[in-house]
C-alpha cells in the first residue's frame, strides 16, 4: 500500500496510507485537534473530515491540512450550515411533502444564525417552531452521519425529481456541473444538493434554537413561489447560546426604533419616504447637545466650521470620480436651466471647493474644515433599518489638508479627538483596526508604493504615540488609501463601528490641489477624511440603545419634571418651571389633576433624571423634594441647593447622577 505525507501548518510531514480520510490523517497528526475538528481546509478547499485524502493530493508535496475547529468563524459557518440541514431534516420528517429552498449560515446578522426556506403542505405558524426544534433535538441525539455522495447531474435530477423537490431541481439545473455533490443525513429523509462541508455527525450539534418565521420568495423574487423562512441560530456550547439569547432579549428592550417611539424622540414616515428621519423636539434636544459638544471641541482643536450646499453640478461628481465608482448609491440627476445637478452623497468635494477658493501656502496648513454635512444615498429599501441604516443622514465630517510632515500629528489629533468623544458619551471599550492594502493582484490601488508605505507608517506612528493597541487588517483599505477604523462596545457588549480616519491619495490629484511650499514650488497636499460619530443619526441610535433611553442629565430631553401633589401648589410649580427653564434646563411641570403616584410613574417611564415633588410644605419653605430616576427619593432641599447639583451635572457633562 502506498503512502501520502500529511502535515499541519508549521508541522512535520507524517506518512499515512493513501486510503486514509482527512479525519484519519488528523488523528495521526494531533489527537486533540482531530477530536475537536468539524471539517478541514486542504489546499485552500474546505472539505469534510470524511473526504478521502488521495482525491485531494495536488502534486508530490505533503498534503497540508488545516483543521476547522470550534470558536472560529469558519467553524461557526460549518456548524450553522449543518444545523440548517438538521432543520430541513426535521421539517421533512414532520411534514411529508414539504418542499425545500435554500438554507445558508448567517454569520454577520446580529439577529439570526441560519435559515431554511420551506413550503409545507399547510402553512407554518410560530407554534410549530418548538415542535420542529424538538424534532431536531431528537434527530441530533441519534448521532446520524452526514454523508456526501458525488453523482452525475442526470442522476441528481432524477433523485430530486423523485422526491418531488422542484426547487432543488431548478437549482441543480442552473448551478451544477457534470458531477453533483449531494448530502444525506443517514437515517433521516433529508438529501440536499450542496457543496459542503458539514460536520461529520449530528452529535456535534448541541446548542441551537429556532427563533422566528418570516415570509420569503423563492430567489427573493416576488413573481416566484412564496415560501416560509425559518430562522434559527446555533453555537458551540449551551452557555454561548444562553448568553446570546439573553443579549438578544436585552437588545429588543433597547431597540432604538421602539424607544424612539415610546420616548417621542424621532419617527420615520412611510408617506414621506423610507430611510428619512424626522427628529421630534425631544430627539432634537439631544441632537443639540451632541452638536454643541462637538462644535465646542472642534473650535478648541483648531477646526473651522463650514457650511456647504446639498446639491452641485453633475460635472463635479465626474471630477471626483463618484460618477464612475459610486453612481449606484446616488440619487438620479435633476435638471434646471439645461444643467444637471446631483444631491450629494458625500461632503468631500465641497470642502475641496473651499480649499481651492484661494492659493494656499505651506504656512496656511494644516487646514481643517468641519461640517455637520447632510448627505443622501440611494440605499435599497430592504437594507434600511431605523436610525442605523438610512437614506438621509448628517455626517460629523471633516477634511484636513496638510503637508506630509503634518500627517503624523494630525492623525494623533484625530485619534485623541475620537477617544475624547467616546469618553464624553460613556463608551469605554474601544477597538482599533488599521486597514491596509492586501496582496490581491487584481485589487486596484491608487498612489505609489512609497505613498502607501509612508501613509501606513504615519498611522502606525500615531497609534504607537498614544500607546493604542490595534489590529492590522490586510486588504480592507479602500482603493485610495489606508485607514483607521474605531469600534466601541455598548452597554450589552455589542460592537459598533463609528469612527473612520482615512488617507486619500485620489481626490487631491483629481482636483489638482496644491500649496506653495517653502521652496516656492507647488506641491500636492495630503487629504485626510474623518468622521467621529460617523453619522449623527446612527450615533444617536447607538446612544439610545447604549443608555436604553435613560440618558445622562446633560443629554436627557427632559431633565427635570416638576410634580405638584395638589392643585394648591400649581402656581409654585409653574414659577419653578419658568425659573429653571430661564436658567437653561429642559423642564416640564405636570399640572394635570392626577395622583402624585401617576405623575411619578409617567416621569419614570419617560426616564426623566430628576423629579421635583411639591406639596404645601415645600411651597411655604421654597424647597423641593427631589426624586432621582434610579435612586428614588434623595431628600428635601432648598431650590438653590438642587440647582447647584443640577448645574454641576450639566456643566461637567456627568454620565451618572452620583455627584
Ligand atoms: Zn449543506
Ligand atoms: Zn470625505
Amino acid at each position: 500500500m502506498s503512502e501520502i505525507n500529511v502535515q499541519l501548518k508549521n508541522g512535520e510531514p507524517v506518512p499515512v496510507p493513501d486510503s486514509a480520510t482527512v479525519a484519519e490523517a488528523l488523528k495521526k497528526l494531533d489527537r486533540d485537534v482531530a477530536k475537536q475538528a468539524l471539517a478541514a481546509k486542504v489546499g485552500g478547499r474546505e472539505v469534510d473530515l470524511t473526504a478521502p485524502l488521495d482525491t485531494l493530493r495536488e502534486n508530490g508535496d505533503a498534503v497540508q491540512i488545516e483543521p476547522i475547529v470550534p470558536q472560529t468563524r469558519d467553524g461557526l459557518e460549518v456548524l450553522r450550515h449543518s444545523t440548517a440541514h438538521l432543520l430541513a431534516a426535521a421539517v421533512l420528517d414532520l411534514f411529508p411533502g414539504a418542499k425545500l429552498g435554500i438554507g445558508p449560515a448567517l454569520l454577520d446578522d446580529p439577529r439570526y444564525g441560519f435559515f431554511y426556506d420551506v413550503i409545507t403542505p399547510k402553512s407554518l405558524t410560530e407554534a410549530d417552531l418548538p415542535v420542529i426544534e424538538k424534532r431536531m433535538k431528537q434527530i441530533a441525539s441519534r448521532n446520524l452521519v452526514y454523508r456526501r455522495e458525488e453523482i452525475s447531474k442526470g442522476e441528481a435530477l432524477r433523485v430530486f425529481n423523485e422526491r418531488q423537490e422542484p426547487l432543488k431541481c431548478e437549482l441543480i439545473d442552473e448551478k451544477a456541473g457534470d458531477v453533483v455533490s449531494v448530502y444525506y443525513i443517514d437515517g433521516s429523509p433529508f438529501i440536499d444538493f450542496c457543496l459542503g462541508p458539514h460536520v461529520p455527525n449530528t452529535n456535534k450539534l448541541r446548542a441551537f434554537k429556532l427563533l422566528s418565521l418570516a415570509g420569503a420568495y423563492w430567489k427573493g423574487d416576488a413573481s416566484q413561489p412564496q415560501m416560509q423562512r425559518i430562522y434559527g441560530t446555533a453555537f458551540f456550547t449551551q452557555e454561548e447560546l444562553d448568553a446570546w439569547l439573553k443579549q438578544r432579549e436585552e437588545a429588543e428592550k433597547r431597540d432604538h426604533r421602539r424607544l424612539g417611539r415610546e420616548l417621542d424622540l424621532f419617527s420615520i414616515q412611510e408617506e414621506y419616504g423610507q430611510g428619512l428621519i424626522f427628529w421630534h423636539p425631544k430627539g432634537g434636544a439631544i441632537r443639540k447637545e451632541m452638536e454643541d459638544y462637538l462644535r465646542e471641541e472642534l473650535l478648541r482643536r483648531g477646526y473651522g466650521l463650514v457650511f456647504t450646499p446639498h446639491i452641485a453640478k453633475r460635472e463635479l461628481w465626474f471630477t471626483s470620480g463618484h460618477e464612475s465608482n459610486y453612481a449606484d448609491s446616488m440619487f438620479s440627476p435633476m435638471e434646471f436651466e439645461e444643467q444637471e445637478f446631483r444631491i450629494k452623497p458625500m461632503n468631500c468635494p465641497f470642502h475641496i471647493g473651499i480649499y481651492k477658493s484661494a492659493q494656499r501656502s505651506y504656512r496656511d496648513l494644516p487646514l481643517r474644515y468641519a461640517e455637520l454635512g447632510t448627505c443622501y444615498r440611494a440605499e435599497l429599501s430592504g437594507t434600511l433599518h431605523g436610525l442605523t441604516r438610512v437614506r438621509g443622514f448628517t455626517q460629523d465630517d471633516a477634511h484636513i489638508f496638510c503637508t506630509k510632515e503634518n500627517v503624523r500629528s494630525e492623525i494623533v489629533g484625530c485619534i485623541d479627538f475620537a477617544f475624547n468623544v467616546y469618553e464624553a458619551f460613556g463608551f469605554t471599550d474601544i477597538k482599533v483596526e488599521l486597514s491596509v492594502r492586501g496582496n490581491d493582484p487584481n485589487a486596484h490601488y491608487l498612489g505609489s508604493d512609497d505613498d502607501w508605505e509612508s501613509a501606513e507608517a504615519a498611522l502606525v506612528d500615531a497609534l504607537n504615540a498614544r500607546g493604542i493597541a490595534y489590529q492590522r487588517v490586510e486588504g480592507e483599505a479602500v482603493f485610495y488609501g489606508p485607514k483607521i477604523d474605531i469600534r466601541v462596545e455598548d452597554a450589552i457588549g455589542r460592537t459598533w463601528q463609528l469612527t473612520t480616519v482615512q488617507f486619500d491619495f485620489n481626490l487631491p490629484r483629481r482636483f489638482q490641489l496644491e500649496y506653495i511650499g517653502e521652496d516656492n514650488k507647488p506641491h500636492q497636499p495630503v487629504m485626510i477624511h474623518r468622521a467621529l460619530f460617523g453619522s449623527v443619526e446612527r450615533f444617536f441610535g447607538v446612544l439610545i440603545e447604549h443608555y436604553a433611553g435613560a440618558f445622562p442629565m446633560w443629554l436627557a430631553p427632559v431633565q427635570i419634571a416638576v410634580l405638584p401633589i395638589t392643585d394648591r401648589v400649581n402656581q409654585y410649580a409653574e414659577e419653578l418651571e419658568r425659573e429653571l427653564r430661564a436658567e437653561g434646563y429642559r423642564v416640564e411641570a405636570n399640572l394635570r389633576s392626577e395622583k402624585i403616584g401617576a405623575k411619578i410613574r409617567d416621569a419614570q417611564l419617560q426616564k426623566v433624571p430628576f423629579m421635583l415633588i411639591l406639596g404645601d410644605r415645600e411651597m411655604e419653605q421654597r424647597t423641593v423634594a427631589v426624586r432621582e430616576r434610579a435612586k428614588g427619593d434623595i431628600g428635601v432641599m432648598p431650590v438653590a441647593e438642587f440647582k447647584q447639583m443640577a448645574r454641576t451635572l450639566v456643566e461637567t457633562r456627568a454620565l451618572t447622577n452620583n455627584q
